[in-house]
């Protein structure tokens, strides 16, 4: 904590007291967080942002974070803008007077449809000064524009879209534009924006009707409650320590800011879980696991804690929901609602459930099975439609793979151990082969038996294993340690109580990563007319940046590359001419095409090494290089992950550092031998 949060003066007023907050007053904040890199300034940014808010007009508190996380509403509601280039052009076109050919030659030299917005509408002068937008007015048409649904869709959708950017002023449109497509990048992720939140909160409470700050009752309970006046720092910092770690648990299992917001609004932070807490129908953020290279380095994490070994499926990851009406929703890896995808699933639960079971969450792998019940890989699933899926049309045959249990007829279940958990899923829950399964697994902590396991797993079509702490580690390990090996269902968090290990790692072809395709080149011999190498990226989450890792032409088919070659194209404008500014990749390394991100690859490498060429983890590992990945080869494309889901550089660099410590290891073994 700084000068700028300790000396901010959120009553001086920014705008005309007793209005709304206007939508310039969100730019301005914006225009500062793009120009720093960083983090400790665009955290100040944003939450001195949400201070003054709160205290002049608490109810835009929530459409301006909503704005400022390139979203407008909890994923799993589904609330899709729809907009795209189409909608845009037209848009841009009437209120500019720009024709749809300069537009798109402005698209081709800027890359970015805010900036081709700017650029458009810069020379425009109007008449009469449009009434200035709100926080709240703009927030409110993007849900009015998501909820369209219809016939004439398009032509309301581009009647109110042009409505927003005739009232643009200055740097407005350009942000307002990325908003539309969605696609803000400001630098603030969802975690930065959390802690400006959890910060704003402990700084500021709304005004009351009588004028003071807050609620009565509020005020006199809330320890998070900072005085600047009074606190020493060391006091401040401990205060928003604890609200920001309060706010990230509650998110991690109620990820709705709707109500967050509005709780943070009406009650102490510290009544937070009280309110907003694991509910049925609302998704919560899942568990995550740990990379483990073999199984010994296994043996030698949990020696002497009892762990579960569990088939690790190829499938998808679907979170099922049941509540006490009855009624099933299911929920990918990235909260999306897929109940409609899976009517089969929902038909089915009824079946599954003991006569007591009148509520529950359960955490499972959706896989394709063939008509033997033998199970597909993981692309047979994505053969699926998305939306509308007929029971009668269903083609591809899916059998749920449960794993975990969260929550039973009103009980949540995270604090238990996984043992409990278990033990309530066989005891509450009925299998029908081939429909509803529950995972292989064993409790042996016998390494030839885990051996043999393993090996049946990756015959059987698995990708390898998930190894699992069953019970709570003794309360006498160091805290760090305790932390990583808790037993309960840590949503949100990738610790080691959860390993996984791949058959990939343990054929020694390496790691696989999840990369973003970002530009190509054109193809020679064989492959002219294709694109190939591809240059791909991996995620900063600091930066919101996607950081070069390596070209790549090895793993590709025929078939793959023509597909690519549409779906990278000028007609689909997925192909651009000029480098996202978002993408760091090095002055020297320009491939003939730049693409839109719009995908997740998994590729595998040989290794991980140093490299004076690439942005990945830059600084992380060497304070002038980044790292890269050596051969690496596609696998598949990953249809469940959204760009933000990419490897992250903090990741790439974990897995070089544990690659050099393998490689010592090996190494004095060798010694040994
Ligand atoms: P990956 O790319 O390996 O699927 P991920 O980042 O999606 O990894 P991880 O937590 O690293 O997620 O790996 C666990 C994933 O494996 C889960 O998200 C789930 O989809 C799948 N899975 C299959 N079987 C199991 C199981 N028995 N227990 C937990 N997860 C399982």
């Amino acid at each position: 904590i700084d000068k700028d949060i300790l000396e901010f003066d959120p009553t001086k007023l920014e705008w005309i007291n007793d209005s709304k907050v206007p939508y310039s007053f969100l730019i301005d904040t914006f225009s500062l967080v793009v120009k720093t890199k960083s983090r400790i300034k665009i955290i100040n940014y944003l939450t001195n942002m949400l201070r003054t808010i709160i205290l002049h007009d608490p109810k835009s508190v929530l459409p301006a974070f909503w704005l400022s996380s390139n979203s407008i509403a909890p994923s799993y509601e589904g609330m899709e803008l729809g907009i795209g280039s189409n909608i845009l052009t037209k848009a841009i076109s009437e209120i500019s007077g720009c024709s749809s050919k300069e537009l798109k030659k402005y698209y081709d030299r800027y890359g970015d449809w805010g900036d081709v917005a700017y650029a458009a509408k810069v020379s425009v002068r109007t008449l009469i000064d449009p009434t200035p937008l709100t926080v709240d007015g703009v927030h409110n048409t993007l849900c009015k524009i998501s909820k369209l649904k219809g016939s004439g869709t398009v032509k309301q959708k581009t009647n109110l879209v042009t409505k927003l950017l005739v009232s643009c002023k200055g740097e407005e449109i350009r942000y307002l534009t990325r908003t539309l497509i969605q696609n803000l990048r400001i630098g603030a992720v969802r975690t930065t924006s959390m802690i400006a939140l959890a910060r704003a909160f402990c700084l500021t409470k709304p005004l009351s009707s009588s004028g003071t700050s807050g609620s009565s009752d509020m005020m006199e309970s809330d320890k998070f409650k900072i005085d600047l006046k009074k606190d020493s720092k060391g006091e401040i910092e401990k205060k928003l320590k604890e609200a920001e770690k309060l706010l990230k648990e509650c998110y991690a299992q109620f990820p709705n800011f709707n109500d967050i917001i509005k709780c943070l609004l009406e009650h102490p932070i510290d009544k937070l879980l009280d309110v907003c807490h694991l509910t049925v129908g609302v998704p919560l953020r899942p568990m995550l696991s740990k990379m483990t290279q073999d199984l010994p380095q296994i043996f030698k994490k949990l020696e002497g804690k009892p762990f579960n070994c569990e088939y690790k499926y190829d499938g998808q990851r679907a979170q099922i929901h049941m509540d006490s009406n009855g009624v099933v929703s299911i929920f990918s890896r990235h909260l999306e609602n897929m109940t409609e995808k899976f009517p089969d699933i929902v038909q089915i639960i009824p079946k599954i459930l003991n006569k007591n079971v009148n509520s529950f969450i359960v955490d499972s792998e959706v896989v394709a099975i063939n008509e033997d019940g033998n199970l597909q890989n993981f692309q047979a699933l994505s053969n699926r439609s998305r939306k509308n899926v007929e029971l009668s049309s269903i083609s591809v045959r899916v059998c749920i793979f449960v794993f975990d249990l969260m929550y039973l007829n009103g009980e949540p279940l995270l604090k238990s151990s996984l043992r409990r958990r278990l033990e309530l899923l066989r005891n509450n829950f009925l299998q029908i082969p081939n429909h509803f399964e529950f995972v292989k697994q064993t409790e042996s902590s016998d390494p030839e038996e885990i051996q043999e396991f393993f090996k049946n797993s990756t015959e059987m079509g698995c990708e390898g294993i998930m190894v699992k702490v069953l019970d709570d580690p003794p309360l006498n390990l160091e805290k760090n340690q305790r932390m990583n090996l808790l037993a309960s269902y840590e949503p949100d968090k990738r610790i080691e109580s959860w390993l996984k290990v791949k058959k990939d790692y343990v054929n020694g072809i390496g790691d696989s990563v999840d990369v973003v395709p970002i530009g190509a080149w054109h193809g020679n011999g064989r492959k002219a007319g294709w694109w190939s190498p591809v240059l791909l990226a991996i995620y900063n989450p600091e930066t919101e940046t996607l950081e070069s890792v390596c070209k790549c032409m090895s793993g590709f088919n025929d078939q793959f590359y023509k597909e690519m070659k549409l779906k990278y194209s000028k007609k689909n404008r997925t192909i651009l001419t000029r480098k996202k500014p978002y993408y760091d990749v090095a002055e020297g390394l320009t491939p003939d095409v730049w693409f839109e991100d719009q995908e997740v690859w998994e590729v595998k490498g040989a290794d991980i090494t140093i490299s004076p060429i690439h942005k990945a983890a830059f600084g992380k590992v060497d304070p002038n290089k980044g790292l890269s990945l050596r051969f690496p080869r596609f696998i598949r494309v990953r249809g469940d992950k959204s760009i933000d889901d990419a490897t992250k550089s903090d990741q790439i660099s974990e897995m070089f550092f544990k690659q050099v410590k393998e490689q010592k290891s090996n190494e004095i073994t060798k010694v040994e031998d």
